[in-house]
């Protein structure tokens, strides 16, 4: 286990690494550890994540109070807590607006097409979480639903969270989404989607538990449009993979 003053430069690097990428504009976005039971390590409000120092952080209680730092706690902390209550093995959260992947988020469009086998096997998928105000319980009441069973979550209008069991991880689910929200963009520029589907499919969803050791859901069943943001089949067949993977998971 690293020391509180290895988590707080790993904030500060992944931080600086999301908005270098592009991840987050101004003050956008926010990082956390869970140092222990009782404390959780955070940016702070109003801050650039590229321009912040292992000193500007904060550390909450469960319960989002400060417990040390000289900043203010973020009003979106209260998404982090939850994760952390509801995900025990979860030590990593990063929430930014990264630009392709809240596109979807903000057109309604789920990832939650098996296009590419590797982000099956990562991720299973990305639903889309209805829309709630930041820093309101409507935010946390619209994620609570999603956070058991998947490990990236695309937040209507406003952005994406991904969490691990620790922040490098969290890091890299996010690194993913980005990147397959720009691959389904092609899909759609091409018009044209194909899912993977049958006994391919039913491979990797193989894959995926082994990988997981048993302790997380296989291929998740996609949830986007049972959580409100209901939508029309489109031409180019948006839900025709969300079809494949419900039926599969009724068929067991
Ligand atoms: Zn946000």
């Amino acid at each position: 286990m690293a020391s509180e003053r290895q988590y707080r430069e790993q904030i500060v690097r992944y931080g600086r690494t999301l908005h270098e990428r592009g991840f987050v504009a101004a003050t956008d976005g926010n990082l956390s550890v869970r140092l222990d039971q009782n404390r959780i390590l955070a940016t702070p409000t109003c801050m650039s994540k590229g321009e912040m120092r292992p000193a500007d952080l904060v550390i909450v209680d469960r319960e989002g109070r400060l417990l040390a730092g000289r900043r203010r706690v973020s009003s979106e902390i209260a998404m982090h807590l939850l994760i952390y209550r509801l995900r025990p093995e979860i030590n990593g959260i990063v929430h930014a607006h990264p630009p392709t992947a809240t596109g979807f988020a903000a057109a309604g469009v789920a990832l939650n097409q098996p296009l590419v086998c590797e982000v099956v096997i990562g991720l299973g998928s990305i639903p889309l979480a209805k829309y709630g105000t930041p820093g309101t319980p409507e935010l946390t009441d619209a994620l609570a639903p999603l956070v058991p069973t998947y490990d990236a979550l695309l937040m209507s209008n406003h952005g994406v969270v991904t969490y691990g069991t620790d922040l490098s991880q969290a890091f890299m689910k996010m690194e993913t989404v980005e990147h397959f929200a720009r691959i389904a963009l092609v899909t759609h520029q091409l018009g044209r989607q194909q899912p993977l589907a049958g006994e391919d499919l039913e491979k990797l969803v193989g894959v995926r538990e082994k990988y997981l050791g048993g302790t997380q859901p296989i291929v998740p069943e996609p949830v986007g449009s049972r959580n409100g943001n209901k939508r029309k089949k489109t031409a180019d067949g948006v839900e025709a993979g969300s079809e494949d993977l419900r039926r599969r998971r009724v068929s067991q």
